[in-house]
């Protein structure tokens, strides 16, 4: 099994190490030439973590689309989570492809039939999602949508165990999957007291720390996903709900992280500073 790998950003970059950590061959496609460079620098980061280098005999490089898509069977999309921006993205992918090559996509919010509709032969696309960071949460969401091929999906079933994924599988479409239908509404209801000036985000996060007995509170976690990420998240929903308050914690998201470069703990700052977040000290 050959992989590509498609946007190598905050998830892109994991999966495709993970990808080749596991020993298969795997091409990594990148728009933007700059981003490329930080994914090998990530790669490099992983390799002195896991102290081995032997995935960079399974990685490829590529800015170019046409040639990273070639001789593979199967594409990860990790594009941003941009409704437009997927569905040309993976038109493109699909015409280029050979009709029996598995497309998927680690969308966290849009739905398999949200973009089936711009794939050539949509029996073999589906969702394989990831979480963040993938080797401590590994787990993977395995998602069809109507028309997905049953044995294709065991395929990616497979795919995930082999490279060392909890498979979950989600046998009725759902939107943000199993885990994201739990975990958005609880960073919604986190941004809300924050934004609306109800408690400070260190508060918030304190609260849920000591009181759940957990690691990570929901600023912890907005820092992990990526302010990028969360941003597309709130535009998203406000331009779908129509919703003055979210447009204006959009707004401010840009303009007090994203223009600042706070994209969270890939930049060293977002709620908190990376390393020693200060929420660690509420762990018991
Ligand atoms: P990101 O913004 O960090 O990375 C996306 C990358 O895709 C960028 O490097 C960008 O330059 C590149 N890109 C943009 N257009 C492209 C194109 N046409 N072709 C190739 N590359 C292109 O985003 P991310 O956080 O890695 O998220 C990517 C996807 O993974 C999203 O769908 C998101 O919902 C999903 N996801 C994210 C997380 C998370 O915690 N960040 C978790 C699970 C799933």
């Amino acid at each position: 099994m050959k992989v590509v790998v498609c946007g190598c950003g905050v998830l892109g970059s994991q999966i495709s190490w993970q990808v080749a950590l596991s020993g298969f061959e795997v091409n990594v496609y990148e728009i933007d030439e700059k981003a490329l460079g930080r994914c090998k620098d990530f790669h490099t980061r992983y390799s002195n973590l896991f102290r081995t280098k032997k995935p960079f005999e399974k990685l490829f490089y590529y800015a170019n689309r046409e040639k990273c898509l070639k001789d593979i069977d199967l594409v990860i999309e990790s594009i941003p989570e941009d409704l437009r921006l997927k569905r040309d993205f993976l038109s493109k992918v699909s015409k280029i492809v050979s009709e029996d090559i598995i497309i998927t996509t680690n969308s966290s919010t849009f739905r398999p039939s949200d973009l089936k509709g711009y794939i050539d032969n949509p029996s073999r696309f589906l969702a394989l999602h990831f979480a963040n960071p993938i080797w401590e949460a590994n787990i993977a969401e395995i998602m069809g949508h109507s028309e997905t091929d049953i044995g294709i999906f065991n395929k990616v079933v497979e795919f995930a165990r082999d490279i060392g994924m909890e498979p979950i599988k989600i046998y009725k479409e759902q939107a943000g999957y199993v885990l994201n239908s739990m975990l958005i509404p609880w960073l919604e209801s986190a941004q809300r007291l924050y934004f609306s000036g109800v408690a400070n985000f260190e508060d918030i996060d304190k609260a849920w720390i000591i009181s759940t007995k957990s690691k990570i509170g929901p600023f912890g976690v907005i820092d992990l996903v990526g302010l990028r990420t969360i941003y597309n998240i709130v535009l998203n929903r406000a331009k779908e709900t129509n919703n003055k308050e979210m447009f204006k914690r959009a707004k401010k998201i840009k303009e007090e992280f994203l223009d600042k470069g706070k994209l969270g703990v890939e930049t060293g700052e977002g709620f908190y500073k990376y390393p020693n977040p200060n929420y660690e000290k509420y762990m018991k």
